[in-house]
């Protein structure tokens, strides 16, 4: 069984109240990025006390800059189709929301919508699809990410698609594989049974264990890249904090990797969707930092995702504690970036609350020291799945990733970004030029962002 709820409940109420000095103990243990046992888990997510959880803070911070460096990595959602057959309760998707306009891209919808994208320097999509047989079947699926991987421009290109849609078949996910996907994502919403079953009345998505089961048939299809994630809010964040680390443990156990990612979306008001308006376990702000520095800790090696759902302050938080890739500039409804560009406003899937255009988001990063990625490398280097753990475990993400984040960022510089981000830009790729240590790798990254102010573009190692 992968999820034993029984076992996450007792393991939780064994932490319950537990011992300052274990807490350090598991913090010490932590720090050498080994990752965390569900049951040392369990003891950091039953603390309570306001100075030991400033220790976890400052732990999750010291192996976040240890694994990822100062490198954020960005992309954006591209809505294809909001058309579904479920009820979610808490998506402005849902089949009984009858407020809600109807709009499935067409494949020159998608073009326009990409090219939008290309000019302001995306190279990284997430392409999100409801569910639906007729709208949003495997065969327009193939057609649309061929359309999008197809659309460049002079100064512009998708590198990466990832893509948020529905558990498929087996059969199916062979042929998401064919289409180059990068990273497959489908969050279980909540792994408790019953909060499930309510959450989901009808159409396929009320199948837990079709869902649960999805990265299994995945794997089996040749998709190693895959992208976990919990809707928080619907149920105790602990319990669902628990449950991801034992789906990760298993997916590991049985194709030697955990998921690539975990997403940890927080419930937004949406249209007419009663869950999120009202939600039934709302997690706290205080909460929320706590359990991504939580995760953070117990699955170091996972690239940890962030969407525009939060706000740009507490963002900036979360990025400090363990987030690794943040949405930016986002619309959240299909043809969402061309009514931006008329000032049509339309309803989105949820509330957006950190509405900042991506430029200002790459200056707001770079104010803070950080690098702003478009690296796309491992992706198409084949580095993933376990091949990906094993390099990453190895010191890989600081020799290679920081030189492709400095690289990728450098292409954003030349190419889309506005005076003041490039001020900016340019003084904190000098410094982290700077921190590069290894001589060699030194004279590599120098050469190559060389090459790119000559005009060569897609340098990586
Ligand atoms: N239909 C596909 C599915 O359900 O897997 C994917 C598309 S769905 C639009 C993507 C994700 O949006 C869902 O998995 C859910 O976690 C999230 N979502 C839905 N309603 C939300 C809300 N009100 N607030 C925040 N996130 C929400
Ligand atoms: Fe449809 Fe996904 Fe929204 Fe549920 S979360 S209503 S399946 S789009």
């Amino acid at each position: 069984m992968i999820i034993n709820e029984a076992e996450i409940g007792s393991l939780l109420v064994r932490a319950k109240k537990p011992d300052p000095v274990r807490i350090r103990e598991i913090l010490a243990k932590a720090e050498e990025s080994q990752g965390l046992l569900p049951e040392e888990t369990a003891i950091l997510l039953q603390c309570e006390d306001k100075d030991l959880v400033g220790q976890i803070f400052q732990t999750a911070r010291k192996v976040k800059e240890q694994i990822y460096g100062k490198r954020v990595v960005l992309f954006a959602p591209l809505y294809v189709t909001n058309e579904c057959v479920n009820n979610c309760l808490y998506c402005g998707f849902r089949k009984d929301n009858t407020g809600l306009t109807r709009k499935t891209l067409s494949l020159a919808e998608i073009a326009e919508e990409v090219m939008i994208l290309e000019k302001i320097g995306q190279k990284r999509i997430l392409m999100v699809f409801g569910e639906h047989p007729k709208y949003a079947n495997i065969d327009f699926i193939e057609q649309a990410i061929d359309r999008a991987y197809s659309v460049k421009i002079e100064k512009g290109e998708i590198r990466r698609i990832n893509v948020n849609l529905a558990p498929l078949s087996l059969e199916d996910f062979k042929r998401l594989k064919a289409a180059k996907i990068g990273t497959y994502q489908a969050f279980q919403e909540t792994y408790h049974r019953e909060t499930y079953i309510k959450m989901h009345p009808s159409g396929k998505k009320a199948d837990y264990e079709w869902r649960l089961s999805a990265f299994d048939r995945a794997q089996r299809a040749g998709i190693d890249d895959l992208g976990a994630g919990v809707l928080f809010g619907l149920y105790d964040y602990k319990f669902e904090v628990l449950a991801l680390l034992f789906h990760s443990m298993h997916l590991e156990k049985e194709y030697g990797s955990g998921p690539h990612t975990i997403s940890v979306p927080r419930l937004e008001p949406a249209l007419n969707a009663p869950a999120a308006n009202r939600p039934p376990h709302p997690v706290s702000n205080d909460e929320f930092k706590k359990l991504v520095a939580i995760i953070r800790l117990a699955v170091p090696y996972t690239g940890l995702i962030l969407s525009t759902r939060e706000s740009a302050g507490l963002r900036d938080e979360l990025v400090g504690l363990g987030i690794s890739q943040i949405s930016a500039g986002s619309r959240t409804y299909p043809g969402g970036y061309k009514d931006q560009l008329a000032h049509v406003e339309v309803e989105e899937q949820f509330q957006i609350e950190d509405t900042r255009p991506l430029d200002q988001v790459i200056y707001d990063l770079c104010d803070k020291g950080c690098i702003p990625s478009f690296c796309t490398a491992c992706y198409r280097l084949g580095r993933t799945g376990e091949n990906f753990m094993g390099f990453a475990k190895t010191g890989f993400i600081r020799d290679f990733c920081t030189p492709n984040a400095l690289l990728t960022f450098k292409e954003y510089l030349l190419d889309f970004a506005s005076p003041a981000t490039r001020q900016v830009g340019e003084k904190v790729l000098a410094k982290h030029l700077e921190g590069i240590e290894d001589r060699v790798v030194l004279e590599r990254t120098v050469d190559k962002i060389r090459q790119l102010q000559q005009g060569k573009r897609d340098l990586y190692f």
